[in-house]
C-alpha cells in the first residue's frame, strides 16, 4: 500500500510498481511536481518498493529493509543534504558521487535521493553528469525537482522523467513518461521482452500508438538539442536513424489501411533496438 501513502494519482503509482515488478528500474529518475506532492516521501516509498524483501512492486512495510528505510537508517539509501538556504552545495554532490562508487552495503542497490535538485549549480550538475553517463550497475539516483527546466538538458536526457501532477493530468505526460523509459531502455540495449512490458498499456489503438511515437520523437530531439558534452551516450547518427524509423512508422500508420498498430510499434522497437 505504501506508494498510495503519497496521495499521487494511481496511474503514476501503477507505473512505478510495474517498473519494480518487471525489473526495469533504471539508473536515474527525475520526479518533478509542485509542492503539493511530498517528493521525498514518494522517493522513499519508491526506494522501499525497489529494495523490499517481498519484491511485490509495493513495499510490505514489515520486513527489516522496509522498517529500516522508514526509520531512515538503511545504509544503502543516501539522502543529499541541503545547507541552511535549502541549497544542495557542490561538496554534497561530490560526497554523493563518492558514495555511488561504492557497492551497496546490505542490499543489492544503492539509492540516492536528491531533494531540491533544482538548486544544484551548473558546475556540480556537469560533474554529476559523469556519474549518470557511467552508472554503476547497482545504483539508482532520484532527483527531486519543482521545475525540470532548472536541470541541464544533458542531465534530463539521461533520466526517466516523471512529471507528476495532482490535478487533472496533462494527457501527454503519460506518453512522455513511457517514451522516456523506452528511449532510455533502447539506449541501454534492454532486452525486447522488457520493452514489450512497458508498452503493454498502449494496446493496439492506432491513435495511442501514434501519440507514443510522437512522444518518443520528442525525447530523441530533446537529446539531440541537449548534446554538447563530449562523452555522448548516443551517437548522433543513432538518433537520426531512430527519428526516421519513428517518422516512417507514423506515416504508415496514418496512410495504410488495416495496418496493425501494436505490431507496428513492436517493429519500431526492434528496428531502433537493433535486435
Ligand atoms: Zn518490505
Amino acid at each position: 500500500m505504501s506508494l498510495e501513502r503519497t496521495g499521487i494519482p494511481q496511474k503514476y503509482i501503477d507505473r512505478l510498481r510495474a517498473t519494480v515488478v518487471n525489473d526495469t528500474v533504471m539508473h536515474a529518475y527525475i520526479f518533478e511536481s509542485d509542492s503539493t506532492v511530498d517528493k521525498v516521501l514518494l522517493a522513499r516509498e519508491f526506494a522501499k518498493a525497489i529494495l523490499c524483501e517481498e519484491h511485490t512492486g509495493s513495499a510490505c512495510d514489515k520486513c527489516l529493509t522496509c522498517t529500516r528505510i522508514d526509520n531512515e537508517n538503511h545504509e544503502d539509501i543516501i539522502y543529499a543534504e541541503t545547507n541552511e538556504n535549502g541549497t544542495v552545495v557542490d561538496k554534497e554532490v561530490e560526497r554523493i558521487q563518492g558514495r555511488l562508487k561504492l557497492r551497496p552495503l546490505v542490499g543489492n542497490k544503492t539509492i540516492v535521493i536528491v531533494p531540491h535538485a533544482d538548486t544544484i549549480t551548473v558546475r556540480a550538475q556537469n560533474r554529476l553528469l559523469k556519474t549518470l553517463e557511467e552508472p554503476l550497475g547497482d545504483s539508482v539516483i532520484i532527483l527531486l525537482s519543482e521545475n525540470i527546466e532548472n536541470l541541464l538538458p544533458t542531465i534530463r536526457s539521461r533520466c526517466v522523467i516523471y512529471r507528476i501532477s495532482n490535478y487533472n493530468s496533462v494527457p501527454d505526460s503519460e506518453y512522455m513518461t513511457m517514451a522516456q523509459e523506452l528511449v532510455t531502455m533502447l539506449g541501454s540495449k534492454a532486452p525486447f521482452y522488457k520493452l514489450v512490458k512497458i508498452i503493454e498499456p498502449i494496446g493496439s489503438k492506432r491513435q495511442e500508438v501514434i501519440s507514443l511515437l510522437e512522444a518518443m520523437e520528442y525525447v530523441y530531439r530533446d537529446i539531440l538539442v541537449g548534446k554538447s558534452d563530449k562523452k555522448r551516450l548516443y551517437k548522433r547518427q543513432y538518433i537520426y536513424d531512430a527519428v526516421s524509423v519513428l517518422e516512417a512508422a507514423k506515416r504508415d500508420l496514418t496512410t495504410i489501411i488495416g495496418i496493425k498498430a501494436d505490431y507496428m510499434l513492436k517493429d519500431v522497437l526492434l528496428k531502433i533496438g537493433g535486435k
